[in-house]
């Protein structure tokens, strides 16, 4: 299923994909999804945010709370084929596998395709998640601007939709009893196939504005100069020092540059951080010292925040279960339940951190996913994740072995019939 994305969005230079919000690639993808729920006569809807659901509904109960699964298409900028696109491609198969062994769900089975989850475009990540539960201001998001300068609502428009219909969506929501989403794990946490999220690391984008005063690159004495560029400089070091020191991570991965000129020195200096960590606490402390460090000429906006995320237990102890049910108790052998305070405090994301539930590695997770809105919204949730040999995600290496998607479908097919038991 895959392959059949693979040439869709991808960069000729890079051979990463671009898949921003609403671009057509965007746009060629969720056709495909509409595609692969036509050919499973699943009763396609896409809500008020751009979500799209593919439902299975059994005839009996139509209309009890859902069993749902499913993931995103969209990508970061030079992004890999299985962030995402697996998770979507692994409910569909998910689907089928049910159906072949003739089970009947007794809830709805619900296939998601979240919109803009990782916030490439627009800067905000999950996008339509945090609409659909209300965490995200509809106000707000019409009002996000891309690179070009157009705005969320103006890029909606253009694609059909109806920006003014944006906004939480509480009979939607209503609709997901359950939602697990299964997804590349993104580090080297993971030694076997597949395992379950323990919890998603609390994580924000803070934009800083360094200002100063444009001038002439050669004929403006250094002693002149007012170059927010050394501010920014400066910044970048200290985030990568104030990480190590708060055991915590600290990534400027965008920065914007005006006028941008080789020959000019700048006059505003924009930049995005993106800060995560095993707790709240170490997060905004890390923050708050980078901020202070160049005070005068810098103004620092949270442009998002997402709280820790505990996945409820009892859930992850009963996908647990219907995971180990398929995986082959030779392979298991490996990962007894390991005692957590082993790994010691920060370590958590090493493969020594894995605490097994049912025998299968429960891990956490420094990266945030619609599971994670879904579970602050209330929602039961869960996640699989899927192994990563290299640990690479974000780049067009990111990888994962067909035997270990394959073991992710069959776990996911046996959570959801778990699931779908009324
Ligand atoms: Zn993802």
């Amino acid at each position: 299923m895959l392959d059949a994305l693979a040439d869709i969005g991808r960069s000729a230079r890079t051979g990463g994909y671009r898949r921003d919000a609403w671009s057509p690639a965007d746009l060629e993808l969720r056709e495909w999804f509409r595609q692969e729920a036509g050919r499973r006569g699943l009763d396609l809807d896409e809500d008020r945010n751009g979500n799209l659901w593919a439902w299975w509904r059994p005839l009996r109960s139509p209309n009890l709370p859902g069993v749902v699964t499913g993931s995103h298409l969209d990508s970061v900028r030079d992004g890999g084929a299985f962030d995402g696109p697996l998770g979507v491609a692994s409910a569909f198969l998910a689907v089928d596998l049910l159906r072949e062994r003739g089970v009947e769900p007794e809830r709805p089975l619900g296939v998601v395709c979240f919109s803009d989850e990782e916030g490439a475009r627009f800067g905000v990540p999950c996008v339509g998640s945090r609409l659909l539960t209300g965490a995200l201001d509809p106000d707000r998001a019409r009002r996000l601007t891309d690179d070009e300068g157009d705005t969320l609502a103006e890029v909606l428009e253009r694609a059909g939709r109806r920006p003014g219909d944006l906004g939480a969506d509480p009979e939607t929501l209503a609709g997901v009893g359950v939602f697990v989403e299964l997804h590349i794990e993104q580090g080297r946490a993971l030694s076997e196939p597949v395992g379950v999220a323990e919890a998603i690391w609390p994580h924000g984008r803070w934009r800083f504005d360094f200002h100063g005063e444009a001038n002439h690159a050669g004929t403006t004495a250094l002693a002149d100069r007012d170059d927010p560029m050394l501010a920014y400089a400066r910044a970048v070091l200290a985030a990568r020092a104030a990480a190590e020191r708060h055991d915590a991570l600290a990534t400027f991965g965008k920065v914007r540059v005006e006028p941008g000129s080789a020959n000019a020195v700048p006059s505003r200096v924009t930049a995005w951080l993106d800060a995560r960590g095993a707790d709240e606490e170490r997060v905004r402390r890390l923050v708050a010292e980078l901020a202070a460090d160049g005070a005068e000429a810098v103004e620092v906006a949270c442009e998002s925040w997402t709280p820790e995320v505990v996945f409820d237990r009892s859930l992850r102890d009963r996908v647990a279960a219907a995971v180990a049910s398929t995986v082959d108790a030779a392979a298991l052998g490996s990962t007894g339940p390991a005692d957590p305070e082993a790994a010691g405090p920060g370590r958590s994301m090493s493969t020594a951190g894995c605490s097994g539930s049912a025998g299968v590695a429960a891990v956490p997770t420094g990266a945030g996913h619609d599971a994670g809105v879904l579970a602050v919204a209330g929602v039961p949730s869960a996640m699989l994740f899927v192994r990563n040999p290299t640990g690479v995600s974000h780049s067009p290496r990111e990888f994962a072995e067909s035997a270990d998607c394959h073991a992710g479908v069959v776990a996911l097919a046996a959570v959801l019939e778990d699931l779908c038991r009324a």
